[in-house]
């Protein structure tokens, strides 16, 4: 088809086969959720899904041929009805807005598809870049035309972060996980994240033990993340630092204002990658289960032995997709402040009771 196509048959191959399945049994839905944390792939994947859709002459495999007019057009971005929705204030909100007049905005958007089609196919394509962007009013308001879209409509939004999408969103579109190229995890303790995950899955179930002590390796790794990130910016301006003694005491405030502003970015940044990490162990974990070659899990490096993937049983295997639930839950609460001891310790009793 194109080398975009070909990519992803190799790097992602179940969600391909999957979408080629799909559209061979004409069961393709209106509504994709296409996560990665590959930006490039965000851009390119939706135009994908939409030239399978409304391609006249696919191929044997029925992936789209990419020379219909229609499978053109996506592809290079002229078909007429095809539109997009994206963050573009400096808030990096999608609002709901007052109404269709209102442009980038969701009322704007559900808009465009009660106008009838221009194309002899008859299709309109909606995509909603960095869905994770729209308010909560934006989303609940396009919660009826995900479920039921208007005749010959589709939808694909995308996201680097899908946890922070409302549940009721996510459950309306059919989630497809890109495999993306890895992210290096250096917090400290991600050596230990691992072994720790691998107790919550494996650990003697229903044992309130092992939840409690789960729930306090988690949160030593936690609670150690703002030394750290004290200690690198710190290393980073000791010059400045040690020579701070000539500066008169707006010098020295401003500096101590911009050292400590430092210092909360890299903390939020070394949140951030922990929970990624913790989210990403039982992601990769069901990648596995359904198929991904294990050379091509993006982190393979968190599933060294002693991680027993291989001898996952039917029922672990489910349990992998309730935690996998339950790690979003932590990462939503986590990222909305919500106290770290509190969500830990629930996330752990979760995991273990599942
Ligand atoms: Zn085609």
């Amino acid at each position: 088809m194109n080398s975009d196509w070909d990519l992803f048959e190799k790097t992602s191959p179940l969600v391909m086969e999957t979408l080629r399945n799909a559209k061979a049994c004409g069961r393709m839905s209106h509504a994709y959720l296409v996560c990665t944390s590959n930006p490039e792939w965000r851009l390119k994947f939706p135009l994908l899904i939409f030239a399978l859709m409304s391609c006249e002459t696919p191929n044997a495999d029925f992936s789209p041929c990419g020379k219909c007019p229609s499978c053109r057009r996506i592809l290079d971005g002229t078909f007429p009805d095809m539109f997009s929705l994206a963050p573009i204030s400096k808030a990096r909100k999608i609002q709901i807005g007052e109404d269709e007049n209102d442009p980038d905005t969701m009322r704007w958007f559900e808009g465009l598809f009660h106008l009838s089609s221009m194309t002899e196919c008859g299709w309109k394509f909606g995509i909603v870049h960095e869905a994770e962007c729209l308010t909560e009013q934006a989303q609940n308001a396009f919660l009826k035309t995900l479920e039921e879209p208007p005749e010959k409509c589709a939808f694909v939004l995308t996201s680097g972060n899908p946890s922070l999408l409302l549940p009721t969103t996510r459950s309306r579109c059919q989630i497809l996980r890109l495999t993306d190229s890895s992210c290096v995890y250096r917090f400290p303790g991600v050596e230990q994240l691992p072994g720790i995950l691998t107790n919550l899955l494996f650990g003697s179930k229903k044992n309130l033990s092992v939840a409690g002590d789960c729930a306090s390796s988690l949160l030593n790794i936690a609670n150690a993340l703002s030394e750290t990130a004290e200690k690198i910016v710190n290393e980073k301006w000791k010059p400045k630092l040690d020579a701070s003694e000539n500066l008169d005491s707006t010098g020295k405030k401003l500096l101590e204002k911009r050292v400590n502003g430092e210092i909360s970015c890299e903390y939020l940044r070394l949140r951030d990658e922990f929970l990624s990490c913790l989210h990403t162990f039982f992601a990769q974990a069901i990648l596995y289960r359904e198929g991904v070659p294990f050379e091509l899990l993006p982190n393979k490096e968190l599933f060294a032995p002693p991680f027993p993937l291989e001898k996952l049983n039917e029922t672990e295997i489910d349990y992998l997709y309730h935690i996998l639930d339950f790690a979003e839950i932590l990462l939503r609460a986590m990222r909305t402040n919500a106290n770290d001891d509190l969500a830990i310790r629930a996330f752990c009793l979760k995991a273990v009771f599942k």
